[in-house]
């Protein structure tokens, strides 16, 4: 971790998410810290927390905060994939667990209207939001997740028909709630190129967007088409994922490449975004992810891969909320 990136988010732990543009120059550490919703004292205790704490970091010297009750736009980070079932509800749910168990506040959005998978992947299945003044409150899933998904509002098994405005409407009101104290969203987008992508890309516009796919080549076409549309309005792409590289025999411990290797690093380069990481073929990511326990969230080698890809994750989003 570089200074910038550890006051940073000694900032957003201290602050509960509210902090934001951090800079530090000449030993001044300036920052904004958005109050809105807290009460004198609150607000009083959570400034002087800040100057007190970071004021004590080595190459600090002054700490300037100014204060706003503007609601700060909260981070969304797009997963997508150009296709379905190549992984991309396995990797935000466990790029979501994985910055929660390193201490972040995170949620996620799960705006994948064909298969809304969030909360079984996040061991929150049968509890539904409840409103409030109009606006939905997130269930707390798994390591503190907030969890808002389109599966929530509909009945189990009902397929979700919904087209055009409806389903704008339906992912407004995913991203419009009670986030509370929520540093960053994370968006389960559904596959492909349709109405709630777009509706996420133009009305939520997310930070960036993380883009997964298989090795095939086939499956990178489709990658590749899903990179255009977030290009076409302006939203970075973070990097790209593989996801089902390489087959670890579970009998014999041979690796095998069922669909090929290495093709989506090759891709990132062509197409000139970054590689953020590889996510072998592994039963036990299967069967830890149907179990609503995704392996980031475990002891064993599984989670490092998903780990080194949140963090990843997470210091594009600090550096670009800091720069
Ligand atoms: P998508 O969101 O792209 O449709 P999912 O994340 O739902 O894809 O994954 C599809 C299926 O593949 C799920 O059953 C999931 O458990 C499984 N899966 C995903 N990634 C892996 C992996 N690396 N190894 C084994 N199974 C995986």
């Amino acid at each position: 971790m570089t200074q910038s990136e550890m006051i940073a988010a000694t900032a957003a732990r201290l602050s509960q998410g509210r902090a934001a543009a951090v800079r530090l120059k000449d030993s001044t550490l300036s920052l904004v810290c958005d109050v809105s919703g807290l009460d004198e004292s609150a607000r009083a205790e959570m400034v002087g927390r800040l100057k007190a704490e970071l004021g004590a970091l080595e190459g600090v010297d002054e700490v300037r905060i100014a204060e706003t009750s503007e609601r700060r736009e909260l981070p969304i980070v797009a997963v997508a994939s150009g296709k379905g079932g190549v992984g991309k509800s396995t990797l935000a749910a466990n790029i979501a667990v994985a910055l929660a168990l390193a201490g972040r506040k995170v949620g996620i959005v799960d705006a994948d209207i064909y298969g809304p998978s969030q909360p079984t992947l996040l061991g929150c299945d049968e509890t539904r939001p409840e409103a409030r003044d109009k606006k939905l409150v997130p269930v707390e899933c798994r390591h503190g997740i907030g969890l808002l998904s389109m599966g929530q509002l509909v009945k189990p098994g009902q397929a979700i028909a919904w087209r055009g405005p409806m389903a704008g409407n339906a992912l407004t009101q995913l991203v419009d709630a009670h986030w509370g104290a929520t540093e960053m969203l994370i968006a389960d987008m559904p596959p492909g190129t349709g109405d709630v992508q777009l509706s996420m890309i133009q009305r939520h516009k997310p930070v960036g967007a993380v883009i997964v796919s298989t090795p095939q080549d086939l499956a990178l076409i489709d990658a590749r088409r899903a990179i255009a549309l977030f290009e076409q309005a302006d939203v970075p792409i973070i990097g790209l994922v593989e996801n089902m590289a390489g087959y670890a025999c579970p009998h014999c411990g041979e690796i095998s490449d069922p669909f090929g290797s290495g093709g989506v690093e090759r891709a990132a380069q062509e197409i000139g975004v970054a590689f953020l990481g590889r996510i072998p073929l592994s039963l036990g990511v299967r069967e830890a992810s149907d179990g609503g326990e995704p392996p980031a969230g475990s002891e064993n080698d599984l989670a490092a891969p998903f780990t080194d890809i949140a963090k990843r994750v997470a210091r594009w989003v600090d550096e670009r909320r800091t720069a």
